[in-house]
């Protein structure tokens, strides 16, 4: 866990993730995301925008609420499948609501169940104490039964008695497919396209640990992709996205693809309205885990919103003339286990050419915070530090660049090392003369001179190479 504890420590000392709440003790499952952590999450945003949306031409973006009416949540499912209080057999894996158990064993004897309101200390007495056993292998080693509510409630309205009950959103996909007929009807959108949404969702998650991986509010990043499946083939496209979501780790967040692997879920792992679920995992310290998730969600959650709003969702078929209910496929990630991932396989250690330790964030150019350094030689030469600063001005313009003019620079390129800026621009005597500066490759720690008036044209195209 060393590599994890490097990154921990990295990004609280540097400013990319600070503990949630610190100064109160802390909040479990929340990070707060500092002044290089918020550069590096949009960038990854960015990214996943520019690649999902706007260089395609069969998807738009939505930005829906993340306060919905409470309908969409029950007709979604999740009030319900999220808030049952489950319990799991350690013999055979069985996974299965403490309530149905109890009901069920029960019923078979005649009884009377009366299980319902009761809280899962009361449902566990009744089942531990090896009075009722596994159903599928008849063993009596349950674990103790957990409420998996994830869905986080809120008030709307300000006077107690008139408030009702609303939520947070679990998920940004919902936000799409009650928005979906407005989207058909407002743009010219046919038949196969994409809606693409970014934004905060929250569980209420009871796990700890991992750093980030999992916490309370997360961003997601999640496509619903719209077909009929009577004229498109749901494995192709299913393929399709496999492909363009292994593009973005490995091409765009420049991940080793080493550390990627795919996992089909198992029959009894995937929801009933899916025909096929697969994740993308990355080898995190803490071993393989879902970075990103492919569904294919048939058209499960169009057809309840139908029938629990009553408004009609589907779609002309301008083609065929036919009225279609499209399926869908979801790609679901969350930005912050990108964010993780991202880190982790930048993180590097190296030697700095003289005998000392450096640590290098190798991150892509197009996500590093900043994308450059200006340093002056010496801090205390009045020429060279207006020279330099006023390349900083310029240069902020366009791209993100850092200032430092502590220490020496061997200390200067540590510091810039550390957070992954890939060039670092020096202005000497030299450039009092020529109007040249220096300017060094995080990588390769080569050094090499660039004319003042080339310098932007020179670290773009860098950047996009
Ligand atoms: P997990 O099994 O890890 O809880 P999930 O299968 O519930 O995840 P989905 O509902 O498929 O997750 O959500 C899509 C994506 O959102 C996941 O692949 C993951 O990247 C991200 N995600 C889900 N829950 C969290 C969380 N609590 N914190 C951060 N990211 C999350």
């Amino acid at each position: 866990m060393d590599l994890m504890e490097n990154v921990i420590s990295l990004a609280k000392r540097r400013g990319f993730v600070f503990p949630g709440s610190e100064i109160y003790g802390g909040l479990a499952n929340s990070y707060e995301y500092g002044p290089l952590g918020v550069e590096l999450k949009r960038n990854i945003m960015d990214a996943w925008w520019q690649m999902f949306v706007h260089e395609r031409t069969d998807m738009v973006g939505l930005d829906s609420s993340i306060i919905l009416h409470p309908a969409v949540w029950r007709a979604s499912g999740h009030v319900a499948s999220f808030a049952d209080a489950l319990i799991d057999c350690r013999g055979c894996q069985l996974r299965t609501r403490a309530d149905h158990l109890i009901e069920d064993f029960l019923k078979e004897r005649g009884e009377n169940p009366a299980v319902e309101g009761k809280s899962a200390e009361e449902l566990d007495k009744l089942i531990q104490g090896g009075r009722i056993p596994c159903p599928n292998c008849a063993k009596f080693d349950w674990t103790p039964v957990r409420h998996f509510n994830l869905l986080f409630e809120t008030k709307i309205g300000i006077v107690p008695e008139d408030q009702s009950t609303a939520y947070l959103r679990g998920e940004t996909a919902q936000g799409i497919f009650i928005s979906f007929k407005n989207i058909v009807d407002s743009s010219r959108v046919r038949l196969p396209f994409g809606v693409a949404q970014l934004g905060k969702s929250f569980r209420n998650e009871i796990t700890k640990g991992n750093f980030i991986f999992r916490t309370l509010e997360f961003e997601q990043g999640e496509i619903e992709y719209f077909f009929d499946p009577a004229e498109q083939s749901w494995e192709k496209i299913f393929d399709s996205w496999k492909q363009a979501m292994q593009r973005f780790v490995v091409k765009t967040l420049g991940i080793n693809e080493k550390n990627l692997r795919w996992r089909t879920h198992p029959d009894e792992e995937r929801s009933f309205y899916s025909k096929r679920t697969e994740d993308l995992e990355y080898n995190y310290p803490f071993g393989y885990k879902e970075l990103w998730g492919l569904a294919y969600r048939t058209d499960y959650d169009l057809k309840q919103h139908q029938k629990m709003s009553g408004a009609d969702l589907s779609m002309l078929d301008p083609i065929s003339g036919r009225r279609v209910l499209p399926h869908v496929i979801e790609p679901a990630v969350g930005i912050n286990r990108l964010f993780l991932m991202v880190l982790i396989d930048a993180y590097d250690e190296g030697d700095d050419g003289k005998n000392g330790k450096r640590t290098i964030l190798k991150l892509k150019p197009t996500l590093a915070p900043y994308k450059a350094a200006v340093f002056p030689l010496l801090a205390n030469k009045q020429p060279l530090v207006e020279a330099a600063r006023a390349i900083y001005d310029e240069l902020k313009k366009s791209i993100n660049v850092a200032w430092d003019d502590r220490g020496n620079i061997g200390k200067r390129y540590f510091a810039q090392d550390e957070i992954g800026t890939p060039w670092c621009v020096t202005v000497d005597f030299q450039t009092l003369e020529d109007q040249t500066v220096t300017i060094r490759d995080r990588d390769t720690m080569k050094q090499e001179r660039v004319p003042i008036s080339e310098l932007a044209s020179f670290l773009n195209k860098k950047i996009s190479a």
